[in-house]
């Protein structure tokens, strides 16, 4: 009887996930997430959304028969997760599986940033070691760096394994200590920034973060500074890093995200002492298919058992009816 529940895909998804959703359920498309393109049909039929994309709570508004988002990737910050809860409407995540992989991009980025891995490549490519001879020695290097960690949450927890068989000291900064963890906690984002030379974000998008990462953190984080974001761009103000790195306020930054994705400003494109990656941090064939087993496990796990498998913390009380 799933092959009758309507599951809406908007836009582009996952080749995995579609061709699980299609085995299983009844899949219908929609050019984009927006109210505007909502057909009678899918008004009277789609009960669950499964998603890229984010779902505004005018999107969940206009399909009265929604039970279940299904968001693709571990952050949900454009599913608008406080709505769905007041709506009754689950939201589920796909949490852990890319949890390692990320991590590895992660010390990938951290690496190129400060070993120039990426331009030194060029440099034998294109000829330079020939022509001209060594590439300069990296005005950086890991080596006797303090890491800061903002975000010491899954992912956070699996770069500092990382970090340590490194031989560098971490220490972090949530709203909560996590218990029993050895590393130092440091109870704001700016006193972590003082204390280290080294800052890696990896916390999740959403007010709370919104530009967090702002000049007088980079001040703190100091003329050795090496800033990483893997989290999200919200989280930085991005105009204030571009400054920072101009003027050497901090040493070299490398991102992963954006504020405005695809869009990168023009200012950190050109900066010589940015490494940037356009959002790659779990994109393997590997874990995305691990992702679109999870995100496709949940919408089986609820219309079979009526129970989800990793809900949001927001809708862990919402309930199935019936
Ligand atoms: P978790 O929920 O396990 O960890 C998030 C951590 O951030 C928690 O420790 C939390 O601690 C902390 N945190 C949240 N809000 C704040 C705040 N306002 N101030 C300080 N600390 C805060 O998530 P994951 O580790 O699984 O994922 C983290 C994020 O990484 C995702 O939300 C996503 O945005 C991003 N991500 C990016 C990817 C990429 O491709 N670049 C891929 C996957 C994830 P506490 O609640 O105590 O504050």
């Amino acid at each position: 009887q799933l092959h009758s529940v309507a599951v809406l895909v908007p836009g582009h998804f996952n080749d995995h996930a579609v061709e699980r959703i299609d085995r299983t359920f009844r899949r219908v498309k929609i050019e984009r997430a927006d109210p505007a393109l909502v057909t009678d049909e899918m008004r009277r039929d789609v009960r669950a959304i499964a998603s890229f994309a984010g779902i505004s709570a005018a999107m969940m508004d206009a399909l009265p028969n929604l039970e279940l988002i299904a968001s693709f990737g571990v952050g949900y910050d454009s599913v608008d997760a406080v709505h769905a809860a007041k709506k009754n409407i689950m939201v589920t995540n796909t949490p852990d599986v890319l949890t390692e992989e990320v991590a590895d991009t992660t010390i990938g980025l951290l690496l190129n940033t400060v070993r120039e891995l990426y331009t030194a490549e060029k440099w034998l490519r294109d000829g330079s070691w020939v022509k001209k001879g060594d590439y300069p020695l990296s005005r950086l290097t890991l080596r006797g760096r303090h890491v800061g960690i903002f975000g010491m949450g899954r992912i956070g927890l699996a770069i500092a394994r990382r970090l340590e068989a490194f031989g560098l000291p971490v220490a972090y900064h949530n709203r909560r200590k996590v218990e029993g963890l050895a590393h130092q906690y440091h109870p704001t984002l700016k006193g972590l920034a003082e204390a280290v030379d080294t800052l890696i974000s990896v916390v999740p998008g959403g007010a709370s973060t919104e530009k967090a990462v702002n000049a007088e953190i980079l001040t703190a984080l100091g003329a050795n500074g090496v800033f990483v974001n893997i989290g999200r761009g919200s989280t930085v103000d991005e105009p204030a890093l571009a400054a920072a790195l101009a003027s050497g306020t901090i040493a070299a930054a490398g991102l992963d995200v954006f504020a405005d994705e695809p869009n990168v400003p023009k200012a950190l494109l050109e900066a010589p002492n940015t490494s940037l990656l356009p959002h790659v941090g779990s994109a393997s064939h590997h874990t995305r298919r691990a992702m679109a087993d999870l995100c496709v496990d949940n919408l089986v796990s609820w219309f079979s058992e009526r129970r989800p498998l990793t809900p949001v913390p927001e809708t862990v009380n919402v309930k199935a009816a019936g």
